[in-house]
C-alpha cells in the first residue's frame, strides 16, 4: 500500500503549505499554536486523491454527499476562537465531515469527540485517523444537534454546520465558563458566533459573515 502521506507529494509538498500558512496569517490568524496546528496537519488526507493537489488553496472543496470540508482559514478562526483563552481538556465537535478540523483541534486539546450523522463520512474520517496516528478523537454516529449529554460537560464545543439559531441542548452541555464557536443563520446569511455559557445562562459575541452547510436532523 502507498503511504498515505506520500501521495501526492509534489503538489501537497513543504512549501506549498508554508505558502498557505503565510495566506492565513495576512488574513489575521495570530495563534502561533493554531498556526502550528495548521502546518502539521496535512490536508491532502482528508480530500478525494482527485483533489489533493487543491488542497492548499484556502478554499473549501467538496466531500461528497452535498458535504464540504471547511475552508483553511475558516478552521484555522474557529480553533483560535475557541482556544484562546487558555487550553481546553474536553471538547465536543458536531460534524467531523473528513475529519480535518477534528485532526487540527485534536493537536490544541486533551480528547475531543466528534459527532457525524453520515456514516460513510465518519467511516472515511476513522480511517484516516488511524492512518495518521490520533488517539484522543472519538468518533460517535449520531445527531449531534443533540450534543452528547453522556460525555458532557464539555470545555469548548465546535460546530461546523449551521443551525438557524444557538441550540439550547449544546449551551447546556457546556461547562460553567466553556465556550462554544458555531454558525447560524439560513443559508446566505449566516454569520459565526461565540457562545460563552455563564452563571445566569450565556453571552454571545456576533464575529463575521461565513458560508457553511446546514445542521439537519435525524442520521443516514
Ligand atoms: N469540519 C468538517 C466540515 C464538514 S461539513 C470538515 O472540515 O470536513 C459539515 C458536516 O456536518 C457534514 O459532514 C454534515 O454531514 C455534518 N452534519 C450536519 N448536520 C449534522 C448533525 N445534526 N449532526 C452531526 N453532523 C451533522
Amino acid at each position: 500500500m502507498i503511504n498515505p502521506l506520500h501521495r501526492g507529494i509534489g503538489m501537497t509538498s513543504e512549501r506549498t503549505r508554508k505558502r498557505l500558512i503565510k495566506r492565513l496569517r495576512e488574513k489575521g490568524i495570530q495563534d502561533l499554536n493554531v498556526l502550528n496546528a495548521m502546518r502539521a496537519t496535512p490536508r491532502h488526507i482528508f480530500v478525494d486523491e482527485a483533489l489533493a493537489s487543491r488542497a492548499y488553496e484556502d478554499t473549501a472543496l467538496p466531500i461528497g454527499h452535498g458535504q464540504t470540508i471547511s475552508q483553511p482559514y475558516i478552521v484555522a478562526r474557529m480553533t483560535e476562537l475557541l482556544v484562546e483563552a487558555g487550553p481546553l481538556d474536553t471538547v465536543l465537535e458536531i460534524g467531523t465531515g473528513s475529519g480535518y478540523q477534528t485532526a487540527v483541534l485534536s493537536r490544541l486539546v486533551k480528547r475531543i469527540y466528534s459527532v457525524e450523522r453520515i456514516e460513510s463520512l465518519q467511516r472515511l474520517a476513522r480511517k484516516r485517523f488511524q492512518e495518521l496516528g490520533f488517539r484522543n478523537i472519538r468518533l460517535h454516529h449520531s445527531d449531534g444537534g443533540l450534543g452528547l449529554p453522556e460525555y458532557g460537560p464539555f470545555d469548548g464545543i465546535l460546530v461546523t454546520a449551521a443551525p438557524e439559531g444557538i441550540p439550547r441542548a449544546l449551551v447546556d452541555q457546556l461547562k460553567q465558563g466553556g465556550r462554544m464557536v458555531l454558525p447560524i443563520g439560513q443559508e446566505n446569511a449566516q454569520v459565526l458566533v461565540r457562545v460563552t455559557r455563564t452563571a445566569a445562562g450565556y453571552e454571545k459575541e456576533l464575529l463575521e459573515r461565513v458560508v457553511f452547510v446546514p445542521l439537519l436532523g435525524g442520521i443516514l
